[in-house]
C-alpha cells in the first residue's frame, strides 16, 4: 500500500531519464551503501568503496553542466539523490554533497578556463571541499584571517582553516580568504581554488566526532602556498557576494541530507513499533504513540514539500530566495534531530544500543543544526527579513 510519503515523492514529476537515474541511485544506496554504513561509522573509516561505487555510476556528472563533461541534470534530482544516499549513510551523503557545495560556485562564477580545467575532472569523480571556517571565523565569516597576497601571476596564500569536510581527500578546494591591501573586512573577501598537492598545503589534524564518523573533517594550514591568479573566482573582493549566493544553493542540499536522516529514523521507528509488543498490544496501537507519529509525519511531509518548492525556485533562475533557503535548512535539520531523538525513544532501551540504526542517526543528526550556518543564525536571517527599514 502506498504511504503518504510515496505519494509525496511521486509529485516530484521528474523527466523519464532523471527518474531512471534516481532509481539507480536508490538501488545503489539501499544495496551497497546502507549495508556498510554501521561498519564505516564504527571504524571511523573513509567509505572509499561507497565513493568508488557512486563514481562508477557517474554520480558527480549529474550536477556538472554538459559543456564541461557532465549530464547537467536538474537541481531537484540532485537533491533527491542526496536524500537517498544520506538516508543510507549520512557520512557518504555529506562527502558527495560537499563536492557539490565546493564546486557549484566554480560552475556559477569561474572563468571559462578554470571551468574547463576543473569541471571535467569533477564530472569523472574528483572530490571537492568548501573552506570558510577558521578559529576566529565561525558564524561570522568576516572574521577570517587567511590572507591572499598578489605576486605577479600568482597569489600567495597564508593562514589556515578548521572543520573542513573532505579537506584531506579533496582534489580541489574552494578557499575563502582576504585580499591583502583591502582593509574593509567584507570587501576584502575573495574566493580561490587550490589544488591538492600544492606545496604549502598541509593537513594539521583530523577530528574525532560524535557523528558522521566516516566523513573526514580536518584542519588545514596554508604556508606560503602559490596559486595561479587564474584560479580566482571573480576578482579580488568579490568573495562575499559569491559566498552568499553559493550558500543559498548548498543550504537546500544540507536540508536534503538532513531529510534523508529524518526519513531513515521515521521508517525505523514505524517498523519497530509495529512489531514490538507491550501490555498485550503493539506499541503503535497506543494512542499516545500515534499522536507522536502524527506530529512527526506531518512536519516531515510539510518540510519535504518545501524542499521541492525551493528546488523549483532555483531551477527557475530565482536569485532572491535566501529566506526560503534559511527556512528550509533550519526546519529540516531541527526535524532530523527531533525525529531521530523520538525514534530512539520509541525503541526504548534498544534505541540506545548500537545494534539499532537509530542510535547512529541521532548522532549524525546533531551536526546538521550547526553546519552551513547554525540554526540560531538562520533564525536571525529569517527574523531580520521582517524588520522594516
Ligand atoms: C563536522 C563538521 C563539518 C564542518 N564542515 C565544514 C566545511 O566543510 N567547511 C567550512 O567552512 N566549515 C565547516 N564546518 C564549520 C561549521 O560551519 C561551523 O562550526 C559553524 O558555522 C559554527 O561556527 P563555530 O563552530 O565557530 O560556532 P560559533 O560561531 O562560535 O557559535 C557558537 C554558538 O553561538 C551561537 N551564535 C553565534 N553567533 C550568534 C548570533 N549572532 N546570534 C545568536 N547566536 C549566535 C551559535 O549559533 C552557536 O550556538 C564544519 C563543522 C563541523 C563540526
Amino acid at each position: 500500500m502506498a504511504t503518504v510519503f510515496d505519494r509525496l515523492d511521486a509529485t516530484l514529476e521528474l523527466p523519464e531519464h532523471e527518474t531512471m537515474v534516481l532509481g539507480a541511485v536508490r538501488q545503489l544506496a539501499r544495496d551497497v551503501v546502507a549495508p556498510r554504513a554501521a561498519d564505516y561509522d564504527r571504524l571511523e573509516a573513509y567509505p572509499a568503496d561507497n565513493i568508488a561505487a557512486m563514481n562508477a555510476l557517474g554520480m558527480n556528472a549529474m550536477f556538472v553542466p554538459e559543456e564541461h563533461g557532465g549530464l547537467g541534470l536538474s537541481y531537484s534530482v540532485y537533491l533527491a539523490c542526496v536524500r537517498e544516499v544520506s538516508k543510507a549513510c549520512a557520512s557518504t551523503g555529506i562527502i558527495w554533497a560537499t563536492t557539490f557545495h565546493g564546486m557549484k560556485p566554480v560552475m556559477d562564477f569561474g572563468s571559462p578556463e578554470l571551468k574547463q580545467r576543473i569541471l571535467p575532472r569533477i564530472a569523472e569523480g574528483a572530490i571537492g571541499a568548501l573552506c570558510i571556517t577558521e578559529p576566529s571565523a565561525g558564524s561570522d565569516a568576516t572574521g577570517m584571517k587567511t590572507r591572499f597576497s598578489p605576486d605577479g601571476d600568482d597569489v600567495v596564500v597564508d593562514g589556515g582553516k578548521i572543520f573542513i569536510s573532505n579537506g584531506d581527500v579533496a582534489d580541489h578546494l574552494l578557499v575563502f580568504g582576504k585580499w591583502a591591501g583591502i582593509d574593509d573586512p567584507k570587501a576584502a573577501i575573495t574566493a580561490l581554488v587550490i589544488d591538492k598537492g600544492t606545496p604549502g598545503l598541509a593537513v594539521l589534524r583530523k577530528e574525532e566526532k560524535m557523528g558522521h564518523r566516516a566523513a573526514p573533517t580536518v584542519a588545514l594550514s596554508f604556508d606560503g602556498l602559490r596559486v595561479p591568479r587564474a584560479n580566482l573566482l571573480g576578482g579580488p573582493g568579490e568573495g562575499l557576494r559569491i559566498l552568499l549566493a553559493s550558500l543559498n544553493k548548498s543550504r537546500p542540499s544540507v536540508a536534503a541530507h538532513a531529510l534523508g536522516i529524518a526519513r531513515a529514523a521515521f521508517e525505523d521507528a514505524v517498523d519497530y513499533i509495529n512489531e514490538r509488543r507491550q501490555s498485550g498490544r503493539r506499541i503503535v496501537e497506543f494512542q499516545g504513540i500515534q499522536f507522536t507519529l502524527a506530529d512527526l509525519a506531518t512536519d516531515l511531509a510539510m518540510c519535504e514539500n518545501w524542499l521541492w518548492r525551493v528546488a523549483r525556485m532555483v531551477e527557475s533562475g530565482a536569485t532572491d530566495f535566501g529566506v526560503e533557503a534559511s527556512m528550509l535548512k533550519m526546519r529540516a535539520t531541527d526535524l532530523a534531530m527531533r525525529i531521530s531523538d523520538e525514534a530512539v525513544q520509541l525503541h526504548g532501551g534498544y534505541g540506545y544500543i548500537r545494534d539499532y540504526r537509530v542510535e547512529r542517526l541521532m548522532r549524525d543528526a546533531k551536526i546538521t543544526q550547526i553546519w552551513e550556518g547554525t540554526n540560531q543564525i538562520h533564525r536571525q536571517l529569517i527574523g531580520r527579513h521582517f524588520v522594516r527599514k
